[in-house]
């Protein structure tokens, strides 16, 4: 279209059609008129003039609109999955407005959408090729492990008094691995679809860190651990989140203090009032974490030293769930860490 006509509504272009018709015949016949060919009255040439314009501008006016009204409709069906409503009718199309160009703009934005999805997908895509990979290599070793020990088993070391039982016990102690992997996986799972409800509810966060600490005694006494709070940041807070979620994080961080921490060494919990929300900070004198490594400690199956955190009994996963659930509950958390000397996770949380 010449740029001439580019913002003009179909209404307007109706009209300058059916002016250009109305004149162009007007003038051939005031030019027949004119030759005595065939004579007319200049009020015969006014009345000609309006009755062909009002004509031709009513066919133009009904023509452009069912035209319109086509295109459109094909466009939209196109562009909208869902179905046109059903009173989209020829007449509902304005003609006194440039809708042309409102479709041109909506098209537009279909595509920018359509764009955005395929982005979208593909990242999920990706996500999901790496999340499987990642999957079948953790499973993979322990049930190598398995097989080797049962195959070994069942090849005569079953009779072996020297190796039997010891090989049914590291069979075992994977098989124990396997169904931590898949509980884990379980739980990134439901927290990735949103699968997991938050139930919130004010409880007192120190009460919850004395629980976890009684439950993890036992290993923390295993490497000469003491569960303790910073001094002066020990007081009681309540806050507002899920409770049973927070106690798995707490469980996971204080957990990984032990594994990761200096045997005889100590994890402290500090609880600190930020006015808005509550810190929370688990810190252990531990081996700490290589400064190329924190970036990554979050992401799912990380582990800094495989052999050490298998040898614990380490899915890869821990750290990955608690940033979830932190998340889950819009909160924050972060790690600093000096290696030799000692590693502190920090987390928010609501205040009740
Ligand atoms: P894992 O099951 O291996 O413990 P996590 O997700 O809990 O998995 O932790 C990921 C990795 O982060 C661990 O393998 C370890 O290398 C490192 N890490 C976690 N907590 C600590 C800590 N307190 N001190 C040192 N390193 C840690």
């Amino acid at each position: 279209m010449s740029p001439m006509f580019k913002n003009q509504t179909p209404q307007q272009l109706s009209l300058i059609a059916a002016f250009t018709s109305a004149a162009v015949i007007t003038f051939l016949v005031f030019i027949l008129g004119s030759t005595g060919f065939f004579p007319i009255s200049w009020q015969g040439l006014a009345v000609l003039f309006i009755v062909v314009m009002a004509t031709d501008f009513l066919a133009n006016f009904f023509f452009v609109r069912y035209y319109i009204f086509r295109k459109i409709k094909l466009i939209y069906k196109i562009i909208h999955r869902h179905k046109l409503p059903t009173d989209f009718k020829a007449d509902k199309i304005q003609m006194n407005q440039n809708i042309l160009d409102d479709v041109d703009r909506e098209v537009d934005q279909w595509a920018e959408e359509h764009d955005r999805e395929l982005e979208a997908l593909e990242k999920l895509a990706t996500y999901r090729r790496r999340f499987i990979g990642d999957v079948s290599h953790e499973l993979k070793t322990p049930i190598f492990n398995i097989q080797g020990f049962i195959h070994t088993l069942l090849d005569g070391a079953i009779d072996d008094s020297a190796v039997n039982r010891q090989y049914l016990q590291r069979a075992a102690r994977n098989a124990d691995r396997l169904e931590a992997i898949v509980e884990d996986l379980e739980t990134i799972n439901k927290l990735e679809s949103g699968q997991m409800v938050l139930d919130l509810r004010d409880f007192d966060i120190r009460d919850l860190t004395d629980e976890v600490f009684a439950d993890l005694e036992m290993k923390a006494k295993e490497r000469s651990i003491r569960l303790t709070y910073k001094e002066g940041a020990n007081q009681h807070f309540r806050v507002r989140a899920d409770k049973e979620s927070i106690r798995q994080v707490l469980i996971n961080l204080i957990h990984n203090s032990i594994k990761y921490g200096r045997e005889g060494g100590v994890t402290k919990v500090s609880l600190y009032d930020m006015e808005s929300y509550i810190l929370l900070e688990v810190s252990d004198n531990g081996l700490g974490i290589q400064p190329e490594h924190l970036p990554h400690v979050f992401d799912r199956f990380f582990r800094a030293d495989k052999s050490r955190s298998r040898e614990a009994g380490g899915t890869g996963l821990g750290l990955s769930i608690v940033k979830h659930i932190i998340e889950a509950h819009k909160q924050t958390i972060n790690v600093r860490s000096t290696p030799g000397q000692g590693s502190t996770f920090g987390l928010t949380l609501e205040k009740a």
